[in-house]
C-alpha cells in the first residue's frame, strides 16, 4: 500500500511512514493511492461476517500485503473490540450507536486502531516511542484510552487547565500507567504550540523518539469505514435504498463513509448534518467554500469552521463540486432546533439522543420529507448522551442513565503535572521522564 499527499499526488510514502508522520511535509493530507473494490461475494454475504471479520477483509484489500494477515488479525481484535449496534426507531430511521467504547464516542475506533498500528510498526525497536497530544478535551480521552498499556509507547497529553469539562479531565488524568497528563495554565493553542516546539527542538528529538497522534492521521480514518458495512449488515433487507446521515465537524466520519462506498457498499446517498458551523452544507449548495472562525453550539464537537478533511473529500470527488453535491446533501440546524429534536425523539421513541445525533435526526427528516417512505436512513450516533449530561438532562427535564464506565470516573483520583506556557520547563520534564 502506498499513500500520497492531497497537495502532491505523484510522490508516495509507505503505510508505516504515513502513520508515524501523521501529516505530509507539504501540509496536505495522506490518501491511499487506491481504494479497492471489495468482492461482490463479500458485500452480498455481509451477514456471514463478524464486525472484526469485516474490518479484516477491508484492511486485507486496502493494505495489500503491508501487514501480514496474522498480525492484521491481532491489530483488529485488539482495537475493534466493542460493538456498533443499530437501533430501529421506525421503518425509515435507524441509529448506529458508535459510543460503546471506553471514552463513549466514535473516536475510540480510530484512536485504538491507530495505537495498535503504531505499536505494530514500532515492534522490535529498543527505544520507546513518546506520543505528544494537545487536546481541547474532545479527542484526548479517546487517544489516552487507545494507547493505554500499549507496550513500547508512552503518551503525554497536554490540556488547557480549567478549559475542558470535568468529565473530560477525568478521562485524561485518571488512567496512569503509560499515560501522563500535563495541565497547562493557558489555552489549547498554547498546548499546541508546546507540542510543535518540541518537534522542532533538535536536542529533544535526538534523545527522545517523538511522534504525534493527530486527528487527521490516516490510521484513524480507516477503521471508521468498517462500521458503515457493519450497520448495513444489520438493516432489515426490505430493498429500499440506504442513506447514511453523518453529524459532522471535521468530516472524518463522512470521508470514511465515502471510502466504504468506493469499496462497493451500496450507499444511495450521504447526508452531511451540521450545526451553525455550516461551511460544507453551504459549499454543497453554492459551490463556494468559505472557511470562517467557528461559533460555539450545543453540539460542540462539531464546532469547526474549516474542516480538516475537506481536502480529502475534494480529492475523492476529483475536485468537482457537481460530483460531490450529487453524492452528499447538506443541512444545517441551530441549537433551538437541536433541543426540540432531542425532546421529539425521546417523546416518540423513548430514545435518549445526544445533541450531535439530534442534528443528524433533523437532517435525515428533512431529506426524507421530500420522498417519504422511500429510503432506509441510518443516523450515526457519535457519542453517548451522558457525555453531555447537564445539557441532555436540562433539555429532557429528567435524569438519564450514566454507563458504569463513566460513573466510576467520578471516584478516581486526578493526576496531572501543572505547567506554564514556557517551553523550557516542558522540555526539562520530557528529558527527566523519558
Ligand atoms: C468528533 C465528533 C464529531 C465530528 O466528527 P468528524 O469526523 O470530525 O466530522 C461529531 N460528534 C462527536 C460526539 C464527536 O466527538
Amino acid at each position: 500500500m502506498r499513500l500520497f499527499s492531497t497537495k502532491n499526488t505523484t510522490s508516495f510514502v509507505s503505510l508505516q511512514e504515513a502513520v508515524f508522520k501523521g501529516l505530509p511535509d507539504d501540509n496536505g493530507l495522506f490518501m491511499p493511492e487506491a481504494i479497492p473494490q471489495l468482492p461482490d461475494s463479500f458485500i452480498q454475504n455481509l451477514k456471514d461476517y463478524s464486525f472484526q471479520e469485516i474490518g479484516f477483509e477491508i484492511c486485507k484489500q486496502l493494505f495489500n500485503g503491508a501487514i501480514p494477515e496474522a498480525d492484521l488479525r491481532a491489530i483488529i481484535e485488539n482495537s475493534i473490540n466493542f460493538p456498533a449496534p443499530v437501533v430501529r426507531l421506525n421503518d425509515g430511521t435507524y441509529i448506529l450507536e458508535l459510543f460503546h467504547g471506553p471514552s463513549l464516542a466514535f473516536k475510540d475506533f480510530g484512536a485504538r486502531f491507530m495505537a495498535q498500528l503504531m505499536s505494530y510498526f514500532n515492534r522490535g525497536n529498543e527505544r520507546e516511542l513518546v506520543i505528544l497530544v494537545a487536546t481541547s478535551g474532545d479527542t484526548g480521552g479517546a487517544v489516552a484510552a487507545g494507547f493505554y498499556k500499549t507496550p513500547g509507547i508512552k503518551v503525554v497529553i497536554l490540556y488547557p487547565s480549567g478549559k475542558v469539562s470535568h468529565l473530560q479531565e477525568k478521562q485524561l488524568t485518571t488512567l496512569g500507567e503509560n499515560v501522563s497528563a500535563i495541565e497547562v495554565d493557558g489555552t489549547f493553542d498554547d498546548c499546541q504550540a508546546l507540542v510543535k516546539q518540541a518537534f522542532l527542538d533538535k536536542d529533544l528529538t535526538s534523545q527522545i523518539r517523538l511522534s504525534s497522534a493527530n486527528s487527521i492521521n490516516i490510521a484513524r480514518l480507516i477503521p471508521q469505514s468498517f462500521y458503515y458495512f457493519e450497520a448495513y449488515k444489520q438493516l432489515p433487507a426490505d430493498g429500499k435504498p440506504v442513506v447514511f446521515c453523518v453529524p459532522s465537524g471535521n468530516f472524518g466520519n463522512l470521508t470514511a463513509g465515502i471510502f466504504a462506498k468506493k469499496m462497493g457498499l451500496p450507499i444511495h446517498q450521504f447526508i452531511a448534518a451540521t450545526n451553525a458551523n455550516d461551511v460544507v452544507p453551504a459549499y454543497l449548495g453554492t459551490g463556494e467554500y468559505t472557511p470562517r472562525p467557528s461559533v460555539p453550539t450545543l453540539s460542540n464537537a462539531m464546532d469547526v469552521g474549516n474542516p480538516s478533511n475537506f481536502a480529502r473529500m475534494l480529492n475523492l470527488y476529483g475536485s468537482t463540486w457537481n460530483n460531490m453535491k450529487e453524492d452528499i446533501k447538506g443541512y444545517a440546524f441551530n441549537d433551538l432546533q437541536t433541543e426540540e429534536a432531542m425532546r421529539q425523539v425521546f417523546q416518540k421513541y423513548g430514545y435518549v439522543i445526544d445533541p450531535h445525533g439530534a442534528v443528524g435526526i433533523l437532517a435525515l427528516e428533512q431529506y426524507q420529507s421530500k420522498k417519504p417512505g422511500t429510503t432506509r436512513g441510518v443516523v450515526l450516533e457519535t457519542a453517548h448522551p451522558s457525555k453531555f449530561l447537564p445539557d441532555v438532562e436540562r433539555v429532557l427535564g429528567q435524569k438519564i442513565e450514566v454507563p458504569e464506565r463513566l460513573a466510576i470516573l467520578a471516584s478516581k483520583e486526578k493526576h496531572s503535572v501543572k505547567m506554564g506556557t514556557g517551553f523550557s520547563p516542558f522540555k526539562s520534564w520530557l528529558m527527566d521522564n523519558f
